[in-house]
């Protein structure tokens, strides 16, 4: 029967994969709404022509925020995967251990520093 704070017992891990799922579970409430929205803003457009800007700038915030909600998921659903596998803390391109305050930072996170901004430089898109 493991103690609690027992230091055979990977509680970092466990701490950062309940946060993800806390996360995870944010983006999907926060997704829905923005698409419930998205669905009224598909409603005919205001006959009114400032208004109808409105409407589409009303639009764009949501795309945006929907994609942006979108990417963390993905962030996150990659970074449960690795954990799961027992390689949370590992780089998923150079295998080297992730930095614990970039970790701590960003809990989603499966590249170390180095590597993150290699490919954020690249803008190569990160394959699952
Ligand atoms: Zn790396």
């Amino acid at each position: 029967m493991p103690l609690p704070g027992d230091p055979m017992h990977d509680s970092d891990s466990n701490g950062r994969q309940l946060l993800l799922l806390k996360t995870r579970a944010e983006l999907q409430t926060r997704l829905t709404r923005i698409r419930v929205d998205r669905h009224h803003g598909e409603t005919p457009l205001e006959a009114n022509f400032s208004d109808q800007a409105v409407q589409r700038e009303n639009d764009e915030v949501l795309d945006s925020l929907e994609r942006s909600a979108e990417w963390e998921l993905i962030q996150i659903e990659r970074a449960l995967a690795r954990i799961s596998i027992g390689q949370g803390n590992d780089c998923s391109v150079c295998g080297r251990p992730i930095e614990k305050a970039r970790v701590s930072a960003l809990p989603s996170a499966t590249e170390c520093a180095i590597c993150a901004n290699k490919l954020s430089d690249s803008k190569i898109p990160i394959s699952m």
